[in-house]
């Protein structure tokens, strides 16, 4: 009880001490895609003074920082940062579910009753989020005064940062930015403006080179190597040149191109600082919030793989392209007048065939969706007999398996539940599956080991698959042996960047055990802005001055 009243008193304090702090004119949330906390570690002596070290020298570096949630993928990731909260709660649990009932995919930021602004086709917005963010408790506390503006390369990314009644949400779609009626009727002139300069479409035919010599990278793999994945007319080898597959003309193949380069983070950074100055961000007497997640470094990831020599460049280039943008945000706001909080969504595994060229008998690989669906089918028709017509599983992905409903009631299969259970236990056996549970399973199970733990924390009724598994250490679903991916509950996916930087953090590393969940919490107590409805994580208040 007295340690309960201490508590509450200690954050009452921290309510009264932050709100005498008017100071901050900024808030700026940057978000690196698939940014592995190790990169700032591994690549530490080739980063600059003024991108990624003026965070770590000014603010608090969380060195330990974990998702703690099992679906570590970009939808899922990008709504934990400012709402503090897990897929349980806010209800994106991964970039897609499937709706049993529908039986259709549904993406995360999808809904079929907007539409896009700035180009045609069906809109986005944060209708499949539950609860608050950051953004919009600034806004209901200052009524309204404080913008909050996200952007982003991806839809998702931009959408699930700026809570459900931001000022502005802009995204890329091929040459320009738009947005969502959910939002706003019309762009602003502003991002009009941009669109016209055809800024986008200026870098087709740039070339990718290595900005550093080729001894930086000595302890990076090889850049000829199989397991790359070659898209978009890019080859696997530097230099890559952005053209898209037709190197005559612009087609959507050249803007997958930018987006899998650098160039394409140097697109969202200037289109940031159109933003700043546009709509005055910092510069009107009240808090204002910027967020922007660069995609670039995630594309690329995928592409070539955490010990690529392209994933160094682009977190080496990422890091100029901060300390461009700190420059801006200088002479525009002053540094000294924002916080900052640098964070990623998710991390990556390495690519499995790296680790095999280098170690053969190592445990890693990848399984065909298609054979974990084949033994699933194959477990029910041992058990239930042979169904008439349609399959037992009606679609795998995100880790979820969903039953399909008609083919359990034509078998007269008297519970899904019971279905599900077996399954769930005759799965856990099969190779390469580390843990497997049904759905009632998982809402009564205490969770005593850490992935059970995050599966709960990524299962939502009615989202979520009948059953839920994940896969052992370093083995992922696919059948080329091609590229890398994220997603498993392991933290080479979960660990990620925390620095927060700015009036009242105290700067220094703190090895103290954290998550991107405290951020929103944090940020909250610091700028004395009530906690996003849901929240979960807690105060970081070791870096408090
Ligand atoms: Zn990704």
């Amino acid at each position: 009880m007295i340690h309960r009243l201490f508590s509450l008193c200690s954050i009452l304090l921290l309510f009264t001490t932050a709100s005498a702090n008017p100071s901050t004119k900024l808030i700026v949330v940057i978000v690196v895609d698939q940014c592995r906390y190790e990169y700032i570690e591994r690549f530490g002596s080739h980063l600059g003074k003024n991108g990624f070290n003026y965070l770590l020298k000014n603010g608090a570096n969380f060195t330990n920082a974990s998702f703690k949630h099992a679906n570590t993928s970009t939808g899922p990731g990008h709504a934990v940062l400012l709402s503090g909260t897990y897929g349980n709660v806010n209800g994106i649990i991964a970039n897609d579910w499937y709706d049993v009932s529908k039986r259709q995919w549904v993406y995360c930021v999808e809904d079929k009753t907007v539409h896009l602004v700035g180009s045609a086709g069906e809109g986005r917005s944060p209708r499949n989020f539950t609860g608050s963010m950051l953004g919009d408790e600034l806004r209901l506390k200052t009524g309204f005064h404080a913008k909050v503006v996200s952007i982003s390369n991806k839809d998702r990314a931009a959408v699930l940062m700026a809570g459900t009644m931001p000022s502005g949400v802009f995204w890329m779609k091929d040459s320009v930015f738009v947005s969502s009626t959910y939002y706003m009727n019309d762009l602003p002139e502003w991002v009009k403006k941009f669109n016209q300069s055809r800024y986008v479409d200026s870098f087709f035919g740039r070339v990718w080179d290595k900005v550093l010599p080729d001894s930086a990278y000595r302890h990076m793999d090889d850049d000829d190597v199989p397991y790359e994945g070659e898209y978009d007319g890019m080859g696997r080898t530097f230099p890559h040149r952005i053209t898209g597959r037709d190197s005559t003309k612009i087609t959507p193949s050249y803007y997958w191109s930018l987006a899998r380069s650098p160039f394409g983070a140097e697109v969202l950074k200037e289109f940031a600082k159109q933003a700043v100055d546009a709509e005055q961000l910092g510069q009107r007497g009240v808090t204002d919030m910027l967020c922007v997640s660069f995609s670039p470094t995630d594309i690329i990831g995928h592409a070539y793989g955490p010990h690529s020599i392209e994933t160094m460049d682009a977190v080496v280039r990422m890091d100029a392209i901060l300390a461009d943008f700190f420059a801006f945000l200088d002479k525009r706001v002053g540094l000294g007048n924002c916080v900052f909080v640098l964070s990623s969504d998710h991390g990556i595994a390495p690519i499995p065939e790296y680790m095999k060229r280098r170690y053969p008998s190592v445990d890693a690989g990848r399984i065909p969706v298609d054979s974990l669906k084949r033994y699933c089918s194959g477990v029910l028709t041992r058990r239930f007999g042979e169904p008439a017509g349609e399959d037992w599983i009606d679609a795998i992905g995100g880790n979820n398996i969903y039953f399909n409903r008609s083919t359990f009631k034509n078998m007269k299969v008297p519970t899904l539940e019971w279905a599900a259970s077996e399954l769930a236990d005759s799965l856990s056996q099969f190779y390469p599956i580390a843990a497997a549970y049904s759905s009632s399973q998982i809402i009564s199970m205490p969770a005593t080991t850490p992935v059970e733990k995050k599966i709960k924390r990524s299962f939502y009724r009615g989202r979520s698959g009948d059953v839920v598994y994940a896969l052992k250490p370093y083995w992922r679903e696919g059948d080329k042996p091609q590229g890398a991916a994220h997603g498993e509950p392991y933290e080479y996916d979960a660990h990620v960047p925390l620095i927060i930087a700015g009036g009242g953090i105290r700067p220094g590393r703190y090895p103290n055990e954290a998550s991107p969940v405290d951020i929103a919490p944090t940020l909250s107590a610091l700028l004395g802005i009530e906690f996003p409805a849901g929240r979960d994580g807690r105060v970081l208040i070791e870096a408090f001055k």
